[in-house]
């Protein structure tokens, strides 16, 4: 199909994977979502959730797999390796008079996000 290409993810935690994509999302490095993340539940306890995370989702954690392209193969198939996993963690700001925290993800190692972390 026309802008789509098909992509071969290998070595990852999930098995070797055959995804199509458009060709725009075929950077260098992709990133695959695990299907199981961490919500915030009531009254300071958490809850183990599994599938994709909904837009308004009240999330503190996911874990996604990070590839990188290896070479094209031929026209059409592009090959990702399997680097690493990361743990990624919601900004824990609180965003004023919403009540919620910001939704974007913290830096890696940080507790903000690269807009949070400057005004801490
Ligand atoms: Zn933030």
């Amino acid at each position: 199909m026309r802008g789509q290409v098909n992509c071969k993810l290998i070595g990852g935690p999930q098995g070797d994977l055959e995804l199509t994509l458009s060709t725009i999302a075929c950077k260098e490095r992709i990133s695959l979502m695990g299907d199981v993340w961490v919500a915030q539940g009531l009254n300071g306890g958490v809850l183990i959730m599994k599938g994709s995370i909904p837009p308004s989702a009240p999330w503190l954690t996911y874990i996604r797999d990070i590839y990188e392209k290896v070479k094209l193969d031929k026209p059409g198939l592009i090959t990702y390796q399997f680097v690493c996993t990361e743990e990624v963690n919601r900004c824990e700001k609180i965003l004023e008079g919403k009540d919620r925290r910001c939704r974007n993800e913290a830096v890696q190692d940080e507790r903000f996000c690269k807009t949070h972390i400057k005004n801490i």
